[in-house]
């Protein structure tokens, strides 16, 4: 099957425009013969949904949580983008479309990035009107802050809290609509497989995590905003409930999967403490505007910290390395995730490290303490050369800005970040993989759309930081509306479509198959026991450096995994109750096979790009080395049975506005 990403013709500025303007629309009255699945309501499917049934349609929701208000989304600290250019420093729509594709590292596709930047815009008013409290400055003006990649501060922002208050924002226009009876909330239900009728999307099959029953939910549509994949490692940044089943289920009846090599490891994420750890905590990519990332200027020192004879404020500047500012001058401790990621480990694999495992670096905010303190102090006309009143005068600023960050880091490592500086090490975070999908959303099966994280579109090999709230907005309020309506257009006097087509009941077998297998399996080890061995292949040679070694070592250990784990999981309980083990076993034996699917991306993937880095491919200074010639294209693999019989199909990437060179941040 070739691939056809449907882009617009058009100079790039205009194609999205011109595209609204031609496509078919459904009339208000015939969008109530319509209905649409809805799988995941975080900020991607949360939005959509309030925006579907607003136009409309009748909307059936699932979330697998209690409360669409438990989306992982929630996690998100830091803030999103929008090219409002509020500080008059120099943004605008290109500017954002091209920080995006080049923090994406070229492997982004130019128009969906157009579209993502011109809409950004319309997010911020949007959230605006619905009462979310983003920060404001003194004047009342709307804040923005700087983030990774950029040269330009448009990050609008909730303290640390943006994920928060964007979710409650479309969760209150959802619930609105669930009042209304346009959206009919499904919590606590799992999507375990995609029911398929004549080529179309037309359904998809569910558990009731509470009681177990399975269920046949039709639809015109199916749209799937199921979030990321980075759980496939076990320990990352993500919800621990995140996960890929979704989108792994649609992969298995014919949606490709794009570049499940491309992940984001978080450069500024609370160090591994133990073998008991099952979560790792992310510290807001917001505080590198005022934390100076370093570690000691010399091994000896670095050595003492280790071992508790010398810490970290016994250094003077002298003694320290900024490493971060002296190998990038220019954009410094805003580099993106992928380089300053790679920086850490470099400085720590060098013996640079600073916790007991050598596994973490400092991010210290005494710098921005002082200047902040000091400026309060003046502004004030109190005493500026009074140390004491200006840390106290700074740290409260400092709190205004990054209080809860602060708070979370201070009772989970248990030291003061505002007298000490806090110990960061890089973690699994984001995955720019996903289902491919067209430039309207829709992936290789008719019918079916793939929106926000779930989705491979926007991000290229590295997503920026807050560029991720932007695209599950964007999807959710402003593109999907529009595409969907256009895939809609002929259904419309279809009908309901019944769940006891044939169809459903084969998917339903399948569905039912799985779980009686697990739980009559009785194997010896739980479900973590694999996931965890699995994590630690993922990490250990699919994770920050790979290898052609490590990787095809990975593929058949992960194989090796997935075949131990069918012969010997052990999941207590039954099929018909609340049973958090069942679920977690259909979860992990999906990341079983993407696992060996996404190293065999990076396998084949012979260049370094973004969150991609083959040791093989990298410049003298140890940066990824693109290859354009080879390289410039979006692998969509479609599935063939299982993964190393997966086929791969290439999407070429044409850069008509952007010229490709090596990336560079100096
Ligand atoms: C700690 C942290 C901080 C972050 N901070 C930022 C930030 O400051 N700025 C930024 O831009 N990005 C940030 N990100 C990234 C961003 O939060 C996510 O990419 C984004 O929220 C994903 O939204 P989503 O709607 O696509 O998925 P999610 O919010 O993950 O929602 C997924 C939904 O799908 C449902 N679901 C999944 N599978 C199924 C199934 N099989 N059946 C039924 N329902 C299912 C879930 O119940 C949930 O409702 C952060 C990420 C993390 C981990």
């Amino acid at each position: 099957m070739a691939l056809d990403s449907k882009i617009p013709n058009g100079p790039i500025s205009d194609k999205w425009t011109n595209y609204k303007d031609h496509i078919n629309l459904v009339n208000p009255a015939n969008k109530r013969n319509l209905d649409i699945i809805i799988v995941g309501t975080g900020l991607a499917g949360g939005s959509a949904a309030a925006t579907l049934a607003e136009l409309g349609y009748n909307v059936k929701a699932f979330c697998f949580q209690d409360s669409p208000r438990r989306a992982h989304s929630i996690a998100a600290q830091g803030g999103i983008n929008a090219a409002k250019n509020y500080k008059g420093d120099g943004d605008s729509v290109y500017r954002l479309f091209y920080d995006t594709v080049k923090g994406g590292d070229y492997r982004a596709r130019e128009a969906n990035v157009h579209r993502l930047a011109e809409v950004s815009a319309n997010i911020i008013d949007q959230c605006v009107a619905q009462g979310v409290p983003l920060a404001r400055e003194y004047g009342g003006l709307l804040d923005n802050r700087s983030f990774g990649g950029t040269l330009v501060s448009r990050t609008f922002y909730a303290q640390g809290q943006t994920g928060q208050q964007l979710l409650l924002g479309a969760y209150s226009a959802m619930n609105r609509q669930i009042g209304r009876g346009k959206v009919k909330m499904y919590n606590r239900h799992e999507m375990l497989d995609i029911v398929i009728v004549n080529g179309k999307a037309r359904g998809i099959i569910a558990r009731n995590l509470v009681t177990g029953e399975i269920e046949r939910h039709s639809a015109h549509a199916v749209v799937v905003g199921s979030g990321g994949y980075g759980n496939v490692f076990f320990l990352s940044t993500n919800a621990m409930g995140s996960n890929a089943t979704a989108a792994w289920k649609i992969h298995k009846k014919g949606a490709f999967f794009a570049n499940p090599c491309y992940t984001q490891i978080h450069p500024t994420c609370i160090p591994v403490s133990g073998d008991h750890q099952s979560k790792l905590t992310l510290m807001s990519e917001s505080l590198r505007n005022d934390g100076r990332i370093w570690v000691p200027a010399k091994l000896e020192d670095a050595q003492a910290i280790r071992e508790g004879k010398k810490k970290a404020t016994d250094l003077s500047e002298a003694e320290r390395d900024y490493f971060l500012e002296r190998r990038y001058p220019a954009f410094g401790n805003l580099v993106p995730r992928d380089v300053a990621s790679r920086a850490a480990k470099e400085r720590c694999d060098a013996g640079f490290g600073v916790n007991k495992t050598g596994e973490a670096v400092y991010l210290d905010f005494a710098a921005a303490i002082k200047r902040y303190g000091t400026e309060d102090a003046y502004v004030k006309g109190l005493d500026d050369k009074d140390t004491a009143l200006v840390t106290k005068l700074g740290a409260a600023i400092v709190k205004s800005k990054y209080g809860n960050l602060f708070q979370m880091y201070y009772k989970i490592v248990d030291e003061d970040p505002y007298t000490t500086p806090m110990m960061i090490y890089p973690a699994v975070h984001y995955t720019m993989g996903g289902t491919w999908v067209d430039y309207n959303l829709m992936t290789t099966i008719p019918g079916c759309f793939s929106i926000g994280e779930s989705n491979f579109s926007d991000h290229g090999a590295n997503r920026l930081g807050a560029s991720a709230l932007m695209q599950g907005l964007a999807d959710g309020y402003f593109v999907l509306p529009y595409t969907i309506g256009d895939y809609l257009a002929p259904d419309i006097k279809m009908g309901e479509i019944s769940t006891d087509l044939p169809e459903f009941v084969a998917a339903e077998k399948e569905v039912k198959d799985q779980i009686d297998r697990f739980i009559n399996n009785k194997g010896t080890h739980s479900v973590d026991y694999f996931h965890k061995k699995l994590g630690k292949i993922m990490w250990d040679k699919v994770g920050m450096a790979r290898n052609a070694k490590g990787l095809t070592e990975a593929i058949e250990e992960i194989a090796a995994l997935r075949e131990e784990f069918y012969k010997d999981v052990k999941v207590p309980g039954s099929a018909n109750e609340f049973n958090q083990e069942l679920e977690k076993a259909t979860r992990v034996a999906d990341f079983l096979e993407l696992g060996e699917l996404f190293a065999k991306d990076a396998l084949h993937r012979n260049e370094s790009c973004g969150g991609h880095f083959r040791e093989e491919y990298q410049t003298e200074e140890g940066e990824a080395l693109r290859d354009d010639e080879n390289f410039a294209y979006v692998a969509a693999w479609e599935y063939k049975g299982k993964p190393s019989d997966a086929v791969l199909h290439k999407e070429p990437l044409v850069y008509e506005n952007i010229k490709l060179v090596q990336r560079s941040y100096k």
